[in-house]
Parts: structure tokens; C-alpha cells; sequence
């Protein structure tokens, strides 16, 4: 999944990707899809053109490819039972966000469709990234207040008559 992104990555620097990110995130909300998809979407095109994606296919204690998982933001990403008690934090996750949370490692905004999530699953991916941001990507505070607002859905964001 990694590799899908680099190869999205690879003909484009990382300032175009992430422009070109951003330009069909705001289209996609205008297009009203669930705004709180296309930023977690976006949030994690973000990690990964920093070099952050978490581990979400294996263990990212041991390798173990065998789930469950619980997801550790201190530990890189899936950790399985094992492996779970290296992050007290660690946190056991609806198979709706491990699917999510693989497709959006995988995808391009560019090819976002409509996607329903229940109320809980939006809001354990808000978690889930908010953790994974705030240990490994300061993000400054402008950031994540324009993330905070694209995912309002503010008036800011939408297009211009
Ligand atoms: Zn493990």
C-alpha cells in the first residue's frame, strides 16, 4: 500500500502531491462528500509525503502479519497482541477503521467516491489521526485549525460563486 502511494508520489515532487491532494479534497467536499473522510484522507497523504505512514498490514513491533491488531500511534502503527503491551495507549479498533485507515494509505484523493461511515468509525479515525499526528508530525496550530475547519465544513472552503 505503501508502494501504491510512492508510485503516486514518484512523477510528482511532493509539494504537487499534496497540492493536487488538497484541489480534489476541496472539490470533493463542494461535491458534498463527508467532509470528515477527505480530511483524514487527506491528514494521511500528509504522513505518508512525510515519511510517516503508520504500519497497518503487520505488526509494527515484530512483523507478525496475524491480527488482531490494537493501533499505537508511540508504536508505529498496528501492534498485535504481543506486541500490545509496549504502548499502554494502544487502542483496539472497529474493523470498519482498519479498513479505512488501509484505503486511505492506499488512495489517491483524485479517486475518493462517496464513502458512508457510521458515527462511532468517524469518530475513532478522528482519533486514531489525531494521535498519530500529534506524536509524530507537529503540526503547527494554523494547520490543524484549517484542518479543524475543513472538517466544519466553513464557508471558507466552499467555491466561490
Ligand atoms: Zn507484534
Amino acid at each position: 500500500m505503501v508502494e501504491l502511494c510512492d508510485r503516486a508520489i514518484q512523477d510528482e515532487d511532493a509539494g504537487a502531491f499534496l497540492y493536487h491532494q488538497l484541489h480534489a479534497g476541496l472539490t470533493a467536499i463542494s461535491e458534498g462528500k463527508d467532509p470528515r473522510i477527505v480530511a483524514r484522507l487527506f491528514e494521511m497523504k500528509i504522513a505518508s509525503v512525510a515519511g510517516y505512514a503508520p504500519m497497518l498490514d503487520a505488526c509494527a513491533g515484530c512483523g507478525r502479519e496475524e491480527g488482531p491488531f490494537y493501533f499505537s500511534a508511540a508504536g508505529g502503527g498496528a501492534l498485535c497482541t504481543r506486541c500490545r503491551h509496549r504502548d499502554p495507549r494502544a487502542m483496539e479498533l472497529e474493523e470498519g477503521v482498519w479498513k479505512l485507515l488501509r484505503v486511505f494509505s492506499a488512495m489517491d484523493m483524485r479517486r475518493l467516491g462517496n464513502v458512508t461511515v457510521k458515527e462511532s468509525t468517524a469518530k475513532q479515525l478522528a482519533t486514531v489521526m489525531r494521535r498519530w499526528f500529534d506524536h509524530h508530525l507537529a503540526l503547527n496550530l494554523k494547520s490543524r485549525h484549517f484542518l479543524d475547519q475543513w472538517e466544519r465544513g466553513d464557508d471558507f472552503f466552499k467555491p466561490v460563486p
